[in-house]
């Protein structure tokens, strides 16, 4: 007779560590999270299919790659698409942990003599360092106060991927023998106006509210209307301070002393996906 219960399932992969996330859980639509009362996921190492699916070049680009991995390690999270962007280094780098250990073998070339270094990163103390600042803390502009909320996963993907398009663009003008200088001035324009559009997008979605001293405005559609109509100073204070709260999140960079000249430097890290999940084995 055949077994109806798999006598394998004890020997499936078990949850590696536990991440407290950066937002402990704010900013997430509830019903896409399943948020233990510690705070603490349990994160799973990568199958082989994770593994596979996020070294396809093809599939990063979309983000849903991103987005299977991430549900696949950490099943408490129901749907990745809805992440905020202050969570999204945690959670790579407690996959990365989860699945190869915390220390990540790095080279890193010497900007003053070229000499090549290996280094050896510590992921925990990557992992301890992430935090995500208060984007509820209002900022007062005369009579308005606005409120912030980080981005979600989805729309920083598909404003990424529009800017990524619109910049792809510009270099076919630019590279045009097709075109007259005139023609080639006009579609840069074009394009360079569509790149401030995203831009606005991305502060739309940044926004949470608005307060005037009538009313509260929380409709995307209205903070977008008064972005585009707002007068220049107002709109870079309001960008500078998403762009400050969105660092906040970022990785700080890391000291790295060159082992052949002793030359000092600061090492930007980024999550470059393939590299960052492609080298271990
Ligand atoms: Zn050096």
């Amino acid at each position: 007779m055949p077994q109806t219960a798999n006598p394998l399932k004890q020997f499936f992969r078990q949850p590696s560590i536990y991440l407290r996330l950066p937002s402990l859980g704010q900013y997430w639509d509830q019903a896409k999270i399943d948020m233990p009362p510690n705070k603490e996921l349990p994160v799973y190492p990568m199958t082989a299919i994770d593994e596979i699916t996020y070294r396809t070049p093809d599939a990063l680009f979309n983000g849903q790659a991103v987005v299977n991995v991430i549900q696949s390690c950490i099943p408490a999270i129901r749907d990745a698409w809805n992440m905020p962007g202050c969570d999204l280094n945690a959670i790579l780098v407690a996959i990365r942990i989860a699945s190869y250990g915390h220390e990540m073998e790095m080279t890193i070339k010497c900007p003053k003599c070229e000499t090549d270094s290996d280094f050896i990163l510590d992921l925990r103390i990557v992992l301890d360092k992430l935090t995500c600042p208060d984007y509820n803390k209002a900022m007062q502009q005369g009579d308005l106060e606005i409120t912030f909320t980080p981005i979600t996963y989805q729309h920083q993907n598909e404003t990424n991927l529009k800017q990524f398009d619109q910049q792809r663009l510009i270099q076919q003008i630019q590279m045009s023998d097709q075109l007259t200088d005139e023609q080639k001035i006009e579609q840069l324009n074009e394009t360079l106006q569509k790149i401030t559009n995203l831009t606005i997008e991305t502060l739309k979605y940044s926004i949470a509210s608005i307060r005037t001293p009538q009313s509260l405005v929380t409709e995307p559609e209205f903070i977008q209307e008064f972005l585009v109509n707002c007068d220049r100073k107002f709109f870079t204070e309001i960008r500078d301070h998403i762009i400050d709260l969105r660092q906040k999140s970022e990785i700080e960079s890391i000291n790295v002393t060159c082992s052949h000249c002793n030359h000092k430097w600061p090492q930007n890290l980024t999550l470059d996906q393939a590299a960052f999940f492609g080298d271990a084995s």
